[in-house]
């Protein structure tokens, strides 16, 4: 750290300004629990810190039906925000999952979501809620699908000179059903091993729009697209639960780490997936 510059600038122009000129040399920090890591263990030596905590991008939202988010509201804001509680009741439950109070009071939703993490928590409860994300830069603004936003551990389709703005996600209504559910090592700040994510609509007892967002499985957050298919349209029922949780399961190509094997993973993917199904 003893060659980095730090700025604090005050909007998001002079944000994409400095990160348009100075390209790889400068680093964008949030919360720094993810890149103070990254320096303190010399895996990163940024010359410029570019601090994002003071160009008003924190706002937390209802517009036309879609609760938006910046990218630089903490996780301490959001678990605390009537409005997240209100119309995504799922990200509040990902988020208080993630570290301690500590790690939650300075961690921010955008730098869980760009620093990549197949395990980032609040990514994959995002990608259980169809989000979509807004793109900053000089060149002007771009909105991505969060399901394509990841292009492999650490890497996502961010240019060098962008960064996110805020995530758009929609609203929660009357017949929205959801659940979180996360496996590690030990129950509080530990990263995933499993991490699942369901949310869907319920019509005369029929599942609608089912998204199955999994974690900690593949090089991203993914969705498991078959399972959630076998239950569009369909009554849940105990036979129906198990074939989804068995399909998610298929579905993945987990491997082994230092955290579990490539076999545990997949019989607990199966199994969070039937518990959220069944409402356990
Ligand atoms: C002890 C500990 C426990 C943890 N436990 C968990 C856990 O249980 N679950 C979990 O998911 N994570 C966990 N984490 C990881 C981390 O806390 C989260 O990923 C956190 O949300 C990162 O946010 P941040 O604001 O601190 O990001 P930073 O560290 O500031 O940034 C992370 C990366 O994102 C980039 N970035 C940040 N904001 C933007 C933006 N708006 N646009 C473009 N790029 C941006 C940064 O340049 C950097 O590369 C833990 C970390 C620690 C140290």
């Amino acid at each position: 750290m003893e060659n980095t510059d730090f700025i604090a600038p005050n909007d998001v122009a002079t944000v994409c300004n400095q990160i348009d000129r100075l390209g790889e040399k400068a680093h964008l920090l949030a919360g720094g629990t993810d890149l103070m890591v990254a320096i303190n263990l010399r895996r990163l030596r940024p010359e410029k810190l570019i601090y994002l905590g003071q160009c008003g991008l924190d706002r937390i939202e209802v517009a036309n039906q879609s609760l938006v988010i910046g990218a630089t509201a903490t996780l301490k804001s959001i678990i605390q925000s009537e409005a997240v509680k209100r119309n995504a009741p799922l990200l509040v439950d990902a988020c208080q999952s993630i570290g301690s109070p500590a790690i939650r009071n300075a961690a921010t939703l955008g730098g869980n979501v760009c620093n990549a993490s197949p395990s980032a928590d609040g990514a994959i409860a995002l990608l259980a809620l169809d989000t979509n994300v807004t793109i900053v830069s000089t060149r002007g603004e771009r909105s991505v699908a969060l399901k394509a936003f990841f292009t492999g551990p650490g890497k996502t389709v961010l240019e060098k000179d962008e960064l996110v703005k805020e995530f758009i996600i929609p609203a929660a209504t009357a017949n929205s059903k959801f659940g979180w559910a996360k496996i590690g090592q030990r129950k509080a700040e530990i990263i995933g091993i499993v991490c699942v994510a369901v949310n869907m609509t319920v019509e005369g007892g029929k599942c609608q729009n089912v998204r199955i967002a999994l974690g900690a499985v593949a090089p991203t957050p993914i969705l498991a697209t078959k399972a959630a298919a076998l239950l569009e349209g369909k009554v849940l029922d105990a036979q129906l639960i198990a074939q989804a949780a068995q399909t998610a399961a298929d579905e993945i190509s987990p491997i082994d780490d230092i955290r579990a094997s490539a076999w545990y993973r997949k019989q607990m993917t199966n199994e969070l997936v039937a518990r959220i199904l069944s409402g356990e």
